[in-house]
């Protein structure tokens, strides 16, 4: 009897261990990534906690390499020389990526992915000098994407949803986060929610906007506003469909009145909280956001000086996105006074069929050099560092230090070529939690 257990355990524990190998995507061993010309950490960005970055902040390693857990986590990060003395042998798997530069996969951090339709002729129709509200009474604008969305399958949903994050992906993206807001009725946007969730991608994040504009059932906003809360809510809560919420801010739109009650009631239930901001008019949005600790505003086209003042000295990161501004021929956001005072910056695409219809990080980051006067190590350091942030998943991700999970890109040109040429961006390869994923 003794015996019999003595010979058990070790075997039982034997088996535990292989389901749970297996169950991490059969890694065996510590892998050891090395022949990378320049490893870019930006460890030191991480640090200041991407605020006022400088090129020193990129922390590149020449003839760099790093070690990764059987976890997908990073163990050590340093030269390849030193690399090779203290983890060669039988633990360590080699893996040569012959790379001229390794960077931290980008966060796509602001998106309106999940929507069926498109926008082109009411496109045409704007460049023609038509106003957006005939627009919207010819059965445009937002209107007519929800009317497309809610007619969608589920499944159809799905495939979109599947097609652009790969889209993300093909650029060196990691994670994407998805919000609902083309639903417009609680049954509608928790829809929405479970399509997402359907994905079963634990690097898609999914953000609750049912406060995205009125609903067609309850034209009153202050009425939706109340079902979003009452029921809402509670029920996005009790299935666990999202941790995040965001409303739109704007004249038309939500008002801050609004926006106070929704807050209020979301950080009650522990949500995190996002919001639109100060995108077509100064509203006061970015200011009450700050004051429920928003992980992120978004947009700040029109922002006081003030609100500069408060955003930098504040944990919430404002999070640009210039596709949108151009789509919408409205200035630009004041991001060299936000960065030189100290604020943390993220960009995003903002991805939509109406006022941002492109998935492109180049387009995106090359509006940040041109218009925003963004430098290259501030763009680098907004996709990765503040992006993270932005998503309140810097503990864990946004760039490649030890303890992070080693989540990243390998290209074949140096840093400083980045965002230069207007052509589609794509790393050779994607590397999320040390495991190789298809990108072609
Ligand atoms: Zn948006």
């Amino acid at each position: 009897m003794v015996n019999f257990t003595w010979h058990f355990k070790p075997l039982k524990c034997i088996g535990f261990c292989l389901i749970l190998r297996l169950r991490l995507g059969g890694v065996w061993v510590k892998q050891l990534f090395l022949d990378i010309q320049q490893l870019i950490t930006l460890e030191a960005a991480a640090k200041k906690q991407g605020r006022q970055i400088r090129e020193e902040d990129l922390s590149v390693i020449s003839d760099g390499a790093f070690l990764v857990s059987e976890e997908g986590r990073i163990l050590w990060t340093g030269a390849r020389k030193e690399a090779l003395k203290n983890y060669s042998g039988p633990d360590f798997k080699m893996v040569s990526l012959g790379a001229q530069t390794v960077l931290p996969a980008f966060l796509e951090c602001h998106t309106h992915s999940l929507f069926a339709g498109e926008r082109f002729e009411e496109f045409e129709l704007r460049l023609t000098g038509v106003s957006y509200e005939e627009i919207s009474r010819r059965g445009g604008g937002i209107q007519s994407t929800v009317n497309a969305t809610r007619q969608a399958s589920s499944e159809e949903l799905k495939k979109l949803l599947q097609k652009r994050i790969q889209n993300f992906r093909k650029q060196g993206v990691g994670v994407v986060e998805v919000k609902s807001g083309y639903g417009l009725s609680l049954k509608e946007e928790l829809r929405l929610l479970e399509v997402i969730r359907s994905l079963k991608d634990p690097l898609v994040v999914p953000t609750f906007l049912g406060p995205h504009s009125a609903s067609p059932e309850t034209p009153n906003l202050d009425e939706y506003m109340e079902d979003l809360i009452r029921k809402g809510l509670p029920e996005v809560s009790k299935r666990s469909l999202a941790h995040r919420v965001d409303i739109f801010i704007e004249k038309g739109f939500f008002t801050l009145e609004q926006a106070e009650r929704y807050f209020k009631a979301a950080t009650d239930m522990g949500f995190q909280v996002a919001a639109h901001v100060e995108q077509l008019s100064r509203q006061g949005g970015a200011d009450l956001a700050r004051k429920f600790k928003a992980l992120s505003v978004d947009h700040c086209v029109n922002l006081s000086d003030e609100d500069i003042q408060e955003l930098s000295n504040s944990s919430t990161t404002s999070v640009l996105l210039p596709s949108a501004d151009l789509y919408l021929n409205v200035d630009y956001p004041p991001a060299r006074k936000l960065i030189d005072q100290g604020a943390r910056v993220a960009l995003s695409t903002d991805f939509n069929p109406g006022s941002s219809p492109s998935q492109s990080l180049e387009l995106c980051s090359l509006l940040a050099r041109l218009k925003m006067k963004m430098t290259l190590p501030e763009i680098f350091s907004a996709w990765t560092v503040g992006a993270a942030f932005a998503l309140g998943l810097e503990k864990d991700r946004g760039n490649l230090e030890v303890g992070k999970f080693a989540d990243f890109q390998v290209w074949d040109k140096p840093w400083s070529s980045f965002f230069y040429n207007f052509e589609e961006i794509h790393p050779r390869d994607l590397y999320l939690s040390g495991k190789s994923v298809a990108i072609s």
